[in-house]
């Protein structure tokens, strides 16, 4: 998150066969949402029902995407396999979410207006000081956040099926539909669940970073880094320092790619850390991360120990025939900062307009044109983002000297105002080329020390 700010000097600046089968049909009775529908459609209009779309997964990417479709007049089932889920993540989000979403405030734990970047050598930098006096970064916990906006989907007409998706049974022709097979946890038979198949015309694919749906359609892999994080419970006394504050840790000792965090929720802190190259170390890291923070959370007991995949990279393929990958499934996950809360929901928000608009609210059946407009509108606004915290990531997580001078560059209040801003509100920040020339001759002396700092180490060592 720390070093979106930079962007603007690096050059990057651009804009079976006991299977019940069911026909799932629910009369919308719900207030649509008018979308503008620029042109009118060839496809053929579906008759006596309304377009019927499956989402699996109830995640943030899930919840939207359900909420938009039934807004939008589309007949939606949104499946998720565990309804008190507690998703492994720190919880972080951007002030532009709250906004965006109207997200209700008591939903959001902490508002966090102090977040410290601490470098290898434990020097420590307050990278908040730029914030207006209404801004902040929410800190959620996961369990609220889902369930909430999966509640908003139920009443935008969504039908929330708690349920493990299966597969899918592709179409046989062009318009037939898609059958999913399901393990349907509604019914009381017992942990298994009961085998049952929907058919619809169009599936979002949500499911997370280890995506079925992805699977059925062949996506492709992503690589991925593996973050582990313990939720610890620690005194009243402690958890004041984490009222309104956060810490990042950077050194090879909590991640050799990464960073290590503690976040603050309502009463207790997150602890973690996460890499790509070093997976199997990723226990000692995490020893690491609670050691850099040990006076803080001293005492503390942990209460909850989670670890998850997050995807690195977009897959190969998101979207094929009526079928799109959202949030995690895609992977949409920023590199750098490791966020993907904002970018889940908002993916999962405008894959459902496309079929919104291209469906005329559910009147007619979409195609994949109308899906590849979702990807477009995707990738030519966040694919700047992407490049650019990638490019960050190895100019500056790469060796203990460059993590102390991007600690030292965190310093500087026009580096902390455009990352904030970039980070809160997703935007591309105009910079003052005065200041980013500064900035550009301050990064290059960091980073020249930096490399000086890094030969004089590699000749100690030999
Ligand atoms: C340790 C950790 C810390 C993180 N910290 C942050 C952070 O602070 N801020 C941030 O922005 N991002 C963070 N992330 C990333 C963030 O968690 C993800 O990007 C985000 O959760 C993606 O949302 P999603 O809806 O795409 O997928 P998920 O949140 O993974 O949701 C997928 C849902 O699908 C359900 N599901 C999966 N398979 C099936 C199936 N077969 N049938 C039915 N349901 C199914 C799951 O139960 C789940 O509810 C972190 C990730 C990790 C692992």
């Amino acid at each position: 998150m720390a070093s979106i700010a930079l962007k603007s000097f690096i050059g990057l600046r651009q804009t079976t066969s006991e299977n019940k089968s069911i026909v799932l049909s629910k009369p919308t009775t719900q207030t649509h949402r008018n979308f503008r529908i620029n042109a009118s459609k060839s496809s053929p209009r579906v008759t006596g029902r309304n377009l019927r779309v499956a989402v699996v997964g109830g995640g943030p990417a899930g919840g939207a995407a359900a909420e938009t479709l039934a807004k939008g007049g589309v007949e939606t089932f949104l499946f998720e396999r565990k309804l008190d889920n507690c998703k492994p993540c720190g919880g972080a989000i951007p002030l532009c979410m709250v906004g965006e979403f109207d997200l209700p405030l008591d939903i959001i734990d902490r508002r966090v207006t102090k977040m410290k970047m601490i470098s290898p050598s434990n020097v420590a930098v307050d990278i908040g000081r730029t914030l207006k006096p209404h801004e902040y970064i929410g800190m959620v916990r996961r369990e609220v956040l889902d369930a909430y906006l999966r509640d908003r989907a139920t009443t935008a007409g969504a039908t929330v099926i708690n349920g493990l998706f299966l597969k899918m049974d592709l179409p046989k022709s062009t318009g037939s539909p898609y059958v999913l097979h399901y393990s349907d946890y509604n019914t009381k038979t017992g942990g298994a669940g009961e085998k049952k198949t929907v058919e619809v015309d169009a599936v979002i694919g949500a499911d997370g970073a280890n995506s079925r749906v992805a699977k059925n359609i062949n996506a492709g892999e992503y690589e991925y880094a593996i973050a582990f994080q313990e939720r610890i419970k620690i005194s009243d006394d402690k958890m004041k320092y984490y009222e309104d504050l956060a810490e990042m840790y950077v050194g090879d000792d909590v991640s050799p790619d990464f960073y290590g965090w503690v976040f603050p929720k309502c009463d207790h802190v997150a602890v973690g850390t996460g890499t790509v190259t070093h997976k199997g170390d990723i226990k000692k890291l995490q020893i690491a991360t609670r050691l850099r923070a040990r006076d803080k959370i001293e005492g503390g007991t942990i209460i909850r120990v989670e670890a998850h995949p997050i995807p690195e990279h977009p897959r190969p393929r998101r979207v094929l025939d009526r079928v799109a990958l959202v949030g995690d499934a895609a992977g949409y996950v920023t590199k750098c900062s490791g966020e993907g809360i904002y970018f889940a929901a908002k993916s999962g928000r405008m894959c459902a307009e496309a079929i919104v608009e291209g469906s005329e609210n559910g009147k007619r059946m979409v195609d994949e044109s109308d899906l590849r407009k979702y990807l477009e509108k995707w990738d030519k606004t966040y694919w700047p983002t992407y490049k650019v915290l990638d490019v960050l990531q190895k100019v500056f997580y790469r060796s203990n000297p460059a993590r102390e001078a991007f600690v030292e560059m965190c310093a500087d209040e026009y580096v902390q105002k455009m990352t904030f801003d970039s980070y809160l509100y997703k935007k591309v920040v105009p910079g003052n080329p005065l200041d980013d020339l500064k900035l550009a001759v301050n990064t290059i002396g960091s980073l020249v020390r930096a490399n000086a700092l890094r030969k004089e180490m590699e000749k100690l060592s030999v």
